[in-house]
């Protein structure tokens, strides 16, 4: 039984990615930020190890605090030994599902032809999407970041994405876990480009790559940012709040 059913998703959305980081200990973070947002205005999701959901779920029961998985099967069920189905997901408290994050395009050849397929099985146990994308360092040196990002962006988004069922970030691959970030013009360039390419205008889009406390408000402020998709800064429920005290206030 969902704890923290995705409600229509709001267009401000600061989502933590914790990828394979935390053991029950880390529920602490999560119930640090219940108590200190527990009422954000803005959507605040954190998206554990597929083992913490569940228990996260009850530390974050009656707060604003919504939860993600990290990826899922694109079947709804059957032969796939160590995947995790959406309804899985849903089961366990999830409103969200992270798809095509870089790490898992990557670690695992996930294609954007699998991602569109992942997000039709994350519908249809009325999950929302977070589609991610973005350029490595080569494509950026090579001038092919709006090529890479629109081929991606194409193939995807399955038929039907809407701002309801659908959130977008844009992650550039160098920009994760390596401290670096875009100018802000070129996270505008991106955003604007896929603002234009993306099928309802009020799909959120966040931007990911080593967000801080730090570099957040700023990363706020640029055009066509409507938030974003946190890892390493997520783990730390000061550092994450700090961030979603930031774009409360953008
Ligand atoms: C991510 O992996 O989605 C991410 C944005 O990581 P970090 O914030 O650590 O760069």
């Amino acid at each position: 039984m969902p704890t923290n059913p995705a409600a229509s998703p709001p267009r401000k959305l600061a989502a933590g990615n914790w990828k394979m980081n935390g053991l029950s200990a880390q529920l602490a973070e999560a119930r640090a930020l219940a108590d200190a947002f527990p009422a954000p205005g803005v959507g605040v999701l954190l998206c554990p190890p597929a083992t913490l959901l569940a228990t996260m779920a009850q530390a974050t029961a009656g707060s604003a605090i919504g939860l993600g998985g990290q990826d899922c099967h694109e079947a709804e069920k059957g032969a796939h030994t160590g995947d995790i189905s959406a309804a899985m997901l849903a089961d366990a408290g999830a409103s969200h599902v992270i798809l095509g994050h870089s790490e898992r395009r990557a670690d695992h050849g996930e294609t954007s032809e699998q991602v569109a397929a992942k997000l039709r099985a994350a519908w249809g146990a009325e999950l929302v999407g977070i589609v991610c994308l973005g350029e490595t360092a080569e494509e950026r040196a090579a001038g092919r970041t709006l090529g890479v990002v629109g081929a991606q962006l194409a193939g995807s988004l399955a038929e039907g994405a809407t701002a309801a069922n659908t959130v977008i970030a844009y992650e550039p691959v160098w920009a994760i876990g390596s401290g670096q970030t875009p100018t802000a013009e070129q996270i505008a360039e991106v955003h604007g480009f896929l603002r234009a390419q993306s099928p309802d205008p009020a799909i959120s889009l966040l931007y990911g790559g080593s967000v801080n406390p730090g570099n957040a408000a700023a990363i706020f402020a640029i055009p066509g940012v409507d938030g974003a998709l946190v890892g390493g800064a997520s783990l730390k429920a000061v550092d994450f709040g700090a961030i979603v005290t930031a774009l409360q206030t953008a």
